[in-house]
């Protein structure tokens, strides 16, 4: 099989499938450059390259490899507060296997359809396996920034944290041997959610936002230095899922959540004033509010009525090794 008869057979989607599409996409695949017309409002971009062996296991299913690498593309767009508008595929192959790629590609378009962005160009090369994502969206008001947060403000989680680094631990056991819980927790590993709909509107009512990529400490960190402040969150408040706390210890399980990425959860600030607006929003995942920003910096837990200082990642075993004290 060539290259074009490969993008042909597994690439090429028709646009009627996603709403609005037809009109914005003048052209997809197949010419040199992909065309869309013009939107009103901003266009913004990110570009995430997953490479295999660093970004995913070499065993990891087409499957997987498809969802994790959109889910996470995907939830950057979230994460501005975009809604998305398409993406483009650069993909490296070792060799042309086609159940990987019937795999790959049908999960990609199921991804693609749940979220709503069409694939509108490529490019094909044979190497190591990689896939580089470049993903477009539009926000038609105001962008969500790491800056833009101030002391006093409210930190907010969106989901339960820890999941996806949890089921990361249980990486190495074959996937027969997992229990429902920890397949549940496997589940937000190998397919990430990304919040469009809360991203969208969170829009004028979040004063910053990112998601939750590399642990809450990590990205909530960059929040705060992005916005030249500091927060203060409380162990209690820290949302963890029912299968998290049944399949591992409390204590590994904030470990977890405050040291291990991959949740794609959303974390953002607002003031105090836009509490109840925030609870009343119709996006479909639960809001936490887990702290709150103050002007001294860096990033401290609240346990037992004590503050612990936590240093973004330290390679985690218990968030307590990674404090600063
Ligand atoms: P060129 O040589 O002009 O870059 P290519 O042969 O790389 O063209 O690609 C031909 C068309 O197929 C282009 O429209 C490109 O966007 C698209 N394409 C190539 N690879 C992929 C892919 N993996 N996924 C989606 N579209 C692709
Ligand atoms: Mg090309």
């Amino acid at each position: 099989m060539g290259e074009f008869e490969l993008i042909s057979r597994y690439f090429h989607a028709p646009f009627a499938n996603f709403p609005g599409a037809e009109r914005r996409i003048e052209t997809g695949i197949g010419d040199d450059c992909a065309v869309l017309a013009p939107l009103s409002g901003r266009l913004v971009i990110s570009t995430d390259t997953c490479v295999s062996g660093v970004h995913f296991p070499v065993d990891a299913s087409a499957e997987m490899v498809a969802a994790r690498s959109l889910g996470s593309s995907v939830s950057d767009l979230a994460a501005m507060g975009a809604e998305p508008v398409g993406f483009t595929l650069a993909l490296t192959l070792p060799i042309i296997n086609e159940d990987w790629l019937q795999g790959f590609g049908s999960r990609l378009f199921e991804s693609a359809l749940a979220w709503k962005i069409p694939l509108i160009g490529g490019d094909t090369t044979k190497g190591p396996l990689a896939v580089t994502l470049t993903v477009f969206g539009r926000v038609q008001d105001h962008c969500l920034y790491r800056h833009g947060a101030s002391p006093g403000e409210d930190v907010w989680v969106s989901g339960a944290l820890g999941d996806a680094a949890a089921a990361l631990s249980l990486l190495g056991r074959p996937h027969a041997s997992l229990t429902p819980l920890e397949r549940q927790l496997y589940q937000r590993y190998e397919s990430p959610q990304p919040r469009i709909k809360l991203g969208r509107e969170l829009q004028g009512i979040a004063t910053a936002a990112i998601d939750i990529s590399d642990g809450l400490v990590a990205d909530l960190s960059h929040i705060c230095s992005a916005s030249n402040c500091g927060a203060l969150i409380e162990e209690d408040e820290i949302p963890l899922s029912s299968a998290l706390l049944a399949a591992f210890s409390k204590e590994d399980a904030l470990g977890f959540a405050l040291q291990g990425g991959d949740d794609y959860e959303l974390c953002f600030t607002a003031p105090q004033s836009a509490r109840e607006l925030i609870q009343s929003l119709s996006a479909d995942v639960a809001l936490s509010r887990i702290g709150s920003l103050r002007r001294e910096s860096g990033v401290a837990l609240r346990r037992h009525g004590e503050e612990v200082k936590l240093a973004p990642r330290g390679g985690y075993d218990h968030f307590k090794e990674n404090s600063v004290s």
